[in-house]
């Protein structure tokens, strides 16, 4: 145990970033604080342009080796990894939740074992990726995936290690190297898959992870000519700064960012699905980018469903995240509390009804709240809350759902509960969303693409899009003859 070592639940957790093999600290540190009760979790290195620069010369100076080493090899490595996790869930599932107020039970079962999914996945999908030779008037074209250099990835707090895991998974599997950057109001399961693929035989210097503010640290690590990628996760005013520090070196990008998804209900679904479909969207106290935050609901069924919603939703236990019985836990961050009142207050302000909730309750907890009565173009309908914050709007036709659901400037997800399947199709091929899912809701299959259309994303990622984005595809043309050492 050093002076860098912070205790959390009985998981020693380091707080320096980690940089080419070794811990590195900064002068500086920021404060760490529990969602669940303020708790003070320990002081984490603050990250400079120096660490910055610092970890992306260990990225460039650990590509080649990692670029050269067979696939095969770098498949054995991340299935270590994945190892590793499976052996570490419930310390990791622990910690996760003291850091991000996310629901113990969603770690352990969930979360955790999705991570070890991630590099298991990637590492399989690795083994199998292919292009098929073909001719063209005799010559061969071959098309290789060539490792593209240091990626920066960069991830928010609302699902670190799932989200940060689902790039670096990919990207180690691909032979580049990593500087991870996680979100400053959750660093700490960062540090642990640090810990973690060491153990499991990662060479120095393939992935860095360096902690941080991303308005102090972040430039300097997506402006750095070196970074041949930059995937991030997150919000989209920080996705446009990225873009323009990343436009000076033309570095590629892939964004995931935020939603306003709806969950279209049509009076011929069946009802106790679409009941439980939108109180799911509470799921993780609101804090997900795919939640379904608009039911759009037929005017005919909407006094039934919001009758039925009321009485499931209001049902939902809301307390300690670590607590088995517990649905909703805490929001991450005083901040994030504000910011959704503030947004809930201004709607009542402008006519919105509360149905349920409309104000925080005890410390960092949101009641989970569904306004009616809200305009197509105010604020609460068209702006991501990240909060349990819903909202219910009616329409009379099948046109008229449409044109609501695709009227905000995201494109992440949509969800259509109906029991007409050819009105499941034509719907569907109105929607504008990266993800459209019918009857159901979140079955994640890693070889879907993943992303979103209009400003919640640039770029899909999963199976073989992630390598897409990950490599540089070289197309090889040879001519049929002129070697000289046929024999
Ligand atoms: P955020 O944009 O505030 O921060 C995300 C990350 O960016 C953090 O690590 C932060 O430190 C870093 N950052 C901040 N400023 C930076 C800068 N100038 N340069 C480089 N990095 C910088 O987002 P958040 O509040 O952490 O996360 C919530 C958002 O993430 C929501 O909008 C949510 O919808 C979105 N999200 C999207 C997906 C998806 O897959 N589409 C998944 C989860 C969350």
């Amino acid at each position: 145990m050093t002076a860098h070592t912070i205790t959390v639940a009985g998981v020693a957790v380091d707080t320096r970033h980690w940089i080419g093999g070794e811990r590195v600290a900064s002068t500086e540190t920021f404060t760490n604080a529990s969602p669940i009760d303020s708790s003070v979790l320990g002081e984490i290195s603050r990250g400079t342009a120096t660490e910055a620069a610092a970890a992306v010369a260990a990225a460039r100076d650990a590509f080649p080796a990692w670029a050269a080493t067979a696939r095969a090899e770098r498949a054995r490595i991340l299935s270590a990894i994945a190892d590793g996790v499976e052996k570490r869930i419930e310390e990791l599932a622990i910690v996760e939740t003291m850091d991000n107020g996310a629901l113990l039970r969603s770690h352990r079962r969930g979360v955790m074992p999705r991570v070890a999914h991630n590099f298991r996945f990637f590492a399989d999908w690795l083994l199998k990726l292919d292009h098929e030779d073909f001719e063209t008037r005799g010559h061969t074209n071959h098309v290789s995936w060539d490792p593209a250099g240091p990626c920066v990835l960069i991830t928010p707090w609302n699902a670190p290690l799932m989200l940060a895991t689902w790039k670096v998974a990919p990207a180690l599997a691909a032979g580049d190297t990593v500087v991870l950057k996680p979100a400053e109001w959750s660093p700490l399961t960062a540090s642990l898959l640090a810990d973690i693929a060491a153990e499991a035989g990662l060479p120095a210097g393939v992935l860095n992870v360096v902690q941080g503010y991303g308005s102090e640290i972040g430039d300097a690590l997506t402006s750095h000519p070196d970074v041949r990628r930059i995937s991030f996760t997150g919000s989209v005013p920080t996705a446009r700064r990225i873009a323009a520090s990343a436009a000076e070196n033309l570095t590629p990008l892939s964004l995931e960012l935020g939603g306003k998804s709806p969950l279209l209900v049509f009076a011929d679904a069946d009802l106790d699905l679409a009941v439980d479909l939108a109180v799911e969207q509470y799921d993780n106290a609101g804090q997900v980018c795919l939640a379904a935050t608009r039911l759009l609901v037929e005017e005919s069924i909407a006094e039934e469903f919001t009758r039925r919603f009321a009485e499931k939703a209001t049902a939902l236990v809301q307390g300690d995240p670590r607590d088995e019985t517990t649905d909703i836990g805490p929001n991450i961050h005083p901040r994030q509390l504000e910011k959704i009142d503030g947004f809930v207050q201004r709607a009542l302000a402008a006519g919105a009804r509360a149905i349920m909730g409309g104000h925080p309750n005890q410390g960092q907890y949101y009641a989970p709240t569904l306004l009616t009565y809200v305009a197509q173009d105010s604020e609460i309908v068209q702006e991501e809350v990240f909060g349990p914050v819903l909202t219910l709007q009616t329409f009379t036709s099948e046109e008229e759902a449409v044109r609501l659901a695709n009227d905000t400037r995201f494109g992440l997800a949509a969800t259509v509960a109906t029991g007409d399947r050819e009105r499941a199709e034509r719907v569907t091929a109105g929607l504008v969303a990266g993800t459209v899912w019918v009857n159901c809701f979140f079955v994640r299959d890693l070889q879907a693409p993943f992303g979103g259309s209009r400003q919640s994303g640039v770029g899909r990622e999963g199976g073989t899009w992630s390598f897409d984005f990950y490599c540089d595809l070289k197309n090889t043309v040879t001519a049929p003859n002129g070697w000289n050492n046929h024999g």
